[in-house]
């Protein structure tokens, strides 16, 4: 069975307001870079465009925002952050 983020001690999952991160649609073009640079699996295509799937694993990463060259990803930085805190800093 696949490990979680609950099997380990000290760490603490932080998960995502929700809205976060968004889609100018009239900007994307479709390329899917943003699908496949995120561990957490927050995007998909659908009618040829990037879509925000789910953002609760979001580690706020900031990759898919790296990757999108059309500048198409709108990210607010989310107030006390989402993704893992640990005991340790
Ligand atoms: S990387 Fe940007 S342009 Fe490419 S699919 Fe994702 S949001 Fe759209
Ligand atoms: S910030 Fe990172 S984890 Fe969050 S949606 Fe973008 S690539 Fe995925």
């Amino acid at each position: 069975m696949a490990k979680t983020y609950q099997d380990f001690p000290g760490v603490e999952w932080v998960e995502s307001p929700g809205d976060h991160i968004k889609i100018d649609t009239e900007k994307c073009d479709g390329c899917a870079n943003c699908v496949r640079v995120c561990l957490a699996k927050c995007f998909k295509i659908s009618g040829k465009k990037a879509v925000v799937d789910n953002l609760d694993m979001c580690m706020e990463c900031g990759a898919c925002w790296y990757v999108c060259a059309p500048d198409a990803i709108i990210f607010s930085w989310p107030p006390g952050g989402t993704g893992f805190r640990t005991q340790w800093g």
